[in-house]
């Protein structure tokens, strides 16, 4: 497939107004335009314009491109995207735009019965590990408080991100659309709230993660699964104050202590309410 980054940014120019039919003649007068008709459904109107939602975009072109391309270029990432129909067939993401198509570009929409075609992703989103991007290094913290396997690093380049959900298999959480457009990252989500408990709820309701949180699981600092621990493995890494409790979880990794102090009740009412309002 071809990475997208590595192109012009815009390989094909808008159809400027009152040009949606086919002319004949391309801009420079001499070779002939193809014309391909576009239609976002859904939440991928959350990428467009007001002017262009819900309605049907015409792209011009000389050379046809992969239709992950086309899509691109309205700035919808390929990630998004679950089922591509062209003139009412489904297609993979290398198909070849050709003159006269007819798109249509549906997202991961539950309520639509896809099952009987096939659609462009790959896998199924099972096994979902994430890796979040510089940016969201609280929601990160979050969905780990939640049980969820996240990676984070507050220096990780695009081109990490990019490899670690190649080699991992992971889902790439980022508030940064151009990095979902990338060639390599086949699994991604763009997160639409800038509130990061907001953004937590977002991510549960999204991938429909209600019954899967296991709280106070994993260490908010590292992400590791964590271990119980007795006061013997942990008194030299806790203030004084805290012997009365006795549950104590041990992070193996980065050797965090946690245990039910006064920051618990407030993390599990953040919890309480994430899964409360993602049902
Ligand atoms: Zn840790």
């Amino acid at each position: 497939m071809v990475d997208f980054s590595q192109r012009r940014l815009s390989p094909w120019s808008k159809a400027p107004a009152g040009t949606g039919s086919m002319t004949g003649l391309g801009a420079d007068g001499t070779s002939p335009m193809s014309v391909a008709s576009f239609r976002f459904y859904a939440e991928l109107n959350d990428f467009l314009s007001d002017k262009e939602e819900s309605r049907e975009q015409v792209r011009q072109f000389d050379v046809g491109g992969s239709v992950k391309d086309f899509i691109e270029s309205f700035g919808v990432p390929h990630t998004e995207v679950d089922l591509v129909l062209v003139n009412g067939h489904p297609v993979d993401f290398s198909y070849t735009v050709r003159d006269g198509d007819r798109v249509s570009v549906y997202p991961v929409f539950e309520s639509l019965d896809i099952s009987s075609v096939s659609r462009v992703r790959r896998e199924p989103l099972r096994d979902l590990r994430f890796v979040a991007d510089v940016h969201l290094g609280r929601l990160a913290a979050y969905l780990r408080l939640a049980g969820f396997d996240v990676r984070y690093g507050n220096s990780a380049s695009d081109a990490e991100l990019a490899r670690v959900v190649a080699r991992e298999g992971r889902v790439l959480l980022t508030r940064d659309r151009y990095l979902l457009m990338r060639a390599e990252v086949s699994r991604g989500y763009w997160v639409r709230s800038t509130e990061p408990r907001q953004q937590l709820l977002e991510v549960v309701k999204w991938f429909d993660l209600g019954g899967s949180m296991r709280p106070f699981t994993r260490c908010l600092k590292c992400g590791t699964a964590l271990r119980e621990a007795g006061w013997e493995a942990v008194r030299e890494r806790v203030p004084p104050g805290v012997r009365g409790r006795n549950a104590f979880r041990l992070c193996p990794t980065c050797q965090r202590v946690y245990w039910e102090g006064s920051h618990y009740v407030r993390m599990r009412t953040l919890l309480a309410w994430v899964k409360a309002e993602a049902s």
